[in-house]
């Protein structure tokens, strides 16, 4: 433990935000009104259509659609919002790993970066 780095890492510190993160889904929840398929129903009968719930997500490059009961809407919500958060988690992560890097090598990335420019510049066909 003497020899642990103070600041925990990248990896360390994304893994500790998204356990809190679950339940995660991507996708979205809509609330339509459609008629049942009961025979003689009253409220079908009256023009009242039947709230229900409907979850839409990708899967396979397809839209699909899926019935969902009423008890697990908050969790689902929950998760859509959860889903929104490792999305906006994983943005910060490329800002995130660089930066770590550049602490680990302080003198290479200027350098570096100057090589490959003017490289690319020689090679480059004067016309
Ligand atoms: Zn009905």
């Amino acid at each position: 433990m003497k020899h642990k780095k103070i600041q925990a890492s990248v990896q360390q510190r994304f893994l500790e935000k998204l356990v809190l993160l679950w339940p995660a889904l991507k996708g979205s929840l809509a609330l339509v009104h459609k008629p049942c398929i009961r025979p003689n129903c009253r409220a079908c009968a009256r023009g009242d259509k039947h709230p229900n719930y409907l979850l839409a997500f990708t899967q396979n490059g397809r839209r699909r659609c899926l019935y969902v009961p009423r008890s697990m809407v908050p969790v689902l919500a929950r998760a859509l919002k959860n889903g929104r958060r490792i999305e906006q988690l994983l943005y910060e992560m490329g800002p995130a790993l660089l930066q770590e890097y550049r602490q680990g090598h302080p003198a290479q990335t200027g350098p570096a970066l100057k090589t490959g420019l003017s490289t690319a510049k020689k090679r480059a066909p004067k016309s």
